[in-house]
């Protein structure tokens, strides 16, 4: 069928006991071992990292994007899959997508159970993950995340179990595809923009937070992140994407120096909408801040970062980062 090239990055999938809890120790080769390859399929590993994906940082996520890159200059090679812990998965993948240019797919899985549990979900979730990298009708698809038995879009899913196995979903939308008897069945094809320039080598890595509203918040750990330095902020509010009048003249001031302002929400599904004034996303947006869409936190903060390093200019990244946000379209960064 096809040539995969597993890029190993750490994860519960590749997680032992360490005498006090689990963490990622194990190598590509280890975590490949226990799957089943799909007929037909060769596989080559190539050890990225080791790590439990909470400790992920700007810097690890860009050399996966050049590793995924270097890989997919060989045009013998079919596929990728990517083994990832589960926390984060998202945040990369999403990350990913927006700088994916090829029409091959590049699928990350990870698993709910550690590296030798008897059992574990990781054997069968790379294995599905093989069969569809290799598989033709994932192509075009984009950057895909394989998980008990279910295929999702990268933008929009998100982690939705902290333990159960069938750990992502997108809660505004539906899985893909579904691998079913040994096949990849493929529902839907996913909206994608037109992939973002991937950063130079020598890119300047930004500092972007996250900011969550609440009842009785006030601008203090929004203001405390534009003084730390952040170029952007995703502000993650209520409902529909509301906040304060006091939070709305926080966002304006911010965006006057130039800081690039998100805004998603704590709701689990649905859009943000510009409905309701008095500090709400009508406000909001009218202080030049950006609505994403469906995309929740890790997402939004991620077409923050994304947008950040297209551009160095503030409209630039305000103009990548709508982009990023928005459905189909080219990259005008
Ligand atoms: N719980 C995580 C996992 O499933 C740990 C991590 O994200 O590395 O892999």
């Amino acid at each position: 069928m096809g040539q995969v090239v597993v890029i190993s990055t750490g994860g519960t999938i590749a997680s032992r006991w360490q005498g006090s809890g689990f963490a990622a120790d194990a190598r590509g080769g280890d975590v490949l071992a226990t799957a089943a390859v799909p007929e037909g399929v060769t596989v080559r590993v190539v050890d990225l990292m080791s790590v439990n994906s909470a400790r992920l940082t700007t810097r690890d996520q860009l050399a996966l994007l050049r590793a995924v890159h270097e890989v997919l200059a060989d045009p013998d090679v079919d596929g990728v899959v990517v083994t990832h812990g589960t926390d984060t998965l998202e945040e990369s993948a999403f990350f990913l997508d927006l700088h994916h240019d090829d029409p091959r797919p590049v699928v990350l899985t990870g698993a709910q159970r550690p590296l030798e549990a008897p059992d574990g979900d990781g054997p069968r979730n790379l294995h599905d993950a093989l069969l569809t990298a290799a598989t033709e009708a994932a192509r075009g698809m984009g950057v895909l995340v394989v998980f008990a038995g279910q295929v999702h879009a990268a933008r929009g899913t998100i982690k939705v179990q902290t333990l159960a196995a069938d750990a992502f979903a997108d809660p505004s939308g539906s899985p893909v595809a579904e691998v079913k008897d040994g096949r990849v069945l493929v529902l839907r094809q996913p909206e994608r923009p037109g992939p973002l320039p991937v950063p130079p080598a020598d890119v300047v890595l930004p500092r972007v937070d996250i900011v969550t509203h609440h009842c009785d918040a006030d601008p203090l750990l929004f203001n405390a992140a534009v003084g730390a330095g952040a170029q952007g902020i995703a502000l993650v509010a209520t409902g529909a994407g509301n906040a304060t009048p006091e939070v709305v003249a926080a966002v304006e001031a911010a965006i006057a120096r130039g800081v690039l302002v998100a805004v998603t929400t704590r709701v689990p599904a649905g859009p943000v909408a510009e409905i309701y004034t008095h500090g709400g996303a009508v406000d909001l947006a009218a202080a030049g801040a950006v609505l994403t869409g469906t995309l929740r936190a890790g997402q939004a903060r991620i077409a923050v970062l994304a947008a950040a390093l297209a551009s160095g200019d503030p409209a630039g990244r305000a103009r990548a980062l709508r982009h990023a946000v928005g459905g189909a379209g080219t990259a005008e960064a």
